[in-house]
């Protein structure tokens, strides 16, 4: 007789959104199994892992801010907390400024409640002499990078303590899906939550993930600030001293599987406007960022089938956007809580779901 073993949820990848649905279920005590098969250039293996309240061309306080920062925080604190592990870096952000104008402008946001909270100091002269930052420049808070290597490694070991991890790739046609729950090798689970960034299963072929390809150098110098510089590119502190990670490109029209020189010099350009030191280029990466259309998260519930649910689209911001949006996810599935109608996937069911579609 064929006997199953019993869980709660199977996750299929760990990515940062897959581990950010990892510890959420974990916190709540469900038994948990994971699915993944760590492809290299995934962008959660990839990516710079900075975190920033204020950002675009005219540098404004982003989406849900006020949500997304405090919560953040104390997530991936906690989750240091249960790994025993070091990932998670909450260090400031200095933004020179590029004219007497910008100075003047974030002199009156420094006494407007929207930014109060974002803004630690503002330099009216230059603050560092490795640095073209004439007009000196603004310090930001509650920003940060997350070593996303360090932390899906620290998430990886807590699944294999605390539940199933499964590092291979999840095969579509042998999922048996019930009203009951789903079936997967020898697996019964109530639910399973898609997390495959850009891979897709055929259940949510229907919502449209973007690939928006990045591109980052990795840089050693003399310079060893604990602080995130930026203006045109990021310049994000590595461990080591002296190592730095630069990025990054975005680019919707590049499909291209590897690194490219175009972005190596787009990123030494805006790099060289920003610094005034010497510096070696140790390194470039590349990985395509799983994007919406609107630029926000895409989750929640398959339209037919109630044990099928998907956490995709974070595009560009997965530090800051997988804790908050996790949690929201999985009160949505555990309380039939009705999603935000910006981030649920309802969105694109009138668009692109027709019978066609359905499986
Ligand atoms: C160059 C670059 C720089 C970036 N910098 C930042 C940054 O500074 N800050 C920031 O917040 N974000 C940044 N990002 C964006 C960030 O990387 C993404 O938002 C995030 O990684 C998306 O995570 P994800 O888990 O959805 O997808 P992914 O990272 O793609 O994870 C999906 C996982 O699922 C697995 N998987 C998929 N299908 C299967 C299957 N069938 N079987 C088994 N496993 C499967 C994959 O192998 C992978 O491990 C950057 C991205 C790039 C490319």
């Amino acid at each position: 007789m064929h006997i199953s073993k019993h869980i709660d949820f199977i996750i299929v990848g760990q990515g940062l959104a897959g581990s950010a649905v990892a510890l959420q279920l974990l916190k709540r005590h469900k038994k948990i199994m994971v699915i993944d098969a760590a492809s290299t250039h995934a962008p959660s293996r990839v990516a710079i892992g900075m975190f920033n309240p204020i950002t675009g061309r005219n540098s404004v306080k982003t989406w849900m801010a006020d949500q997304l920062f405090p919560y953040l925080h104390s997530f991936y604190k906690s989750a240091e907390l249960q790994t025993h592990k070091r990932f998670f870096y909450s260090i400031p952000l200095y933004r020179p400024f590029c004219s007497i104008e910008e100075q003047n402008e974030w002199m009156s946001r420094s006494v407007d409640p929207i930014y109060k909270d974002y803004i630690d100091k503002i330099f009216t002269r230059p603050w560092h002499d490795a640095l073209k930052d004439n007009f000196g420049g603004l310090v930001l808070r509650q920003t940060g990078y997350l070593d996303t290597l360090g932390y899906l490694e620290a998430v990886r070991t807590l699944i294999r303590a605390r539940g199933t991890l499964f590092e291979e790739v999840f095969d579509d046609e042998l999922l048996d899906v019930e009203e009951t729950g789903v079936h997967y090798k020898g697996y019964s689970a109530q639910h399973i939550i898609f997390c495959q960034g850009l891979e897709s299963t055929r259940w949510f072929k229907w919502v449209p993930v973007l690939p928006l390809k990045g591109e980052i150098i990795c840089i050693q110098c003399d310079l060893c600030e604990n602080i995130i510089v930026n203006r045109g590119v990021y310049v994000v502190p590595v461990n080591q001293a002296g190592s730095w990670r630069v990025g990054a490109t975005y680019s919707l029209t590049d499909q291209t599987r590897g690194i490219t020189e175009k972005a190596r010099i787009e990123l030494i350009t805006k790099l060289n406007e920003l610094v005034a030191f010497s510096y070696t280029i140790q390194s470039q990466e590349w990985g395509f960022r799983p994007t919406m259309h609107d630029r926000r998260p895409a989750l929640g519930t398959h339209p037919e089938q109630k044990r099928l649910h998907i956490f995709n689209g974070m595009g560009p911001k997965g530090v800051s956007l997988a804790p908050y949006f996790s949690d929201i996810l999985v009160q949505s599935i555990e309380n039939h809580r009705p999603l935000n109608k910006d981030v649920d996937i309802e969105r694109y069911k009138l668009l692109y779901w027709s019978p066609s579609t359905r499986i």
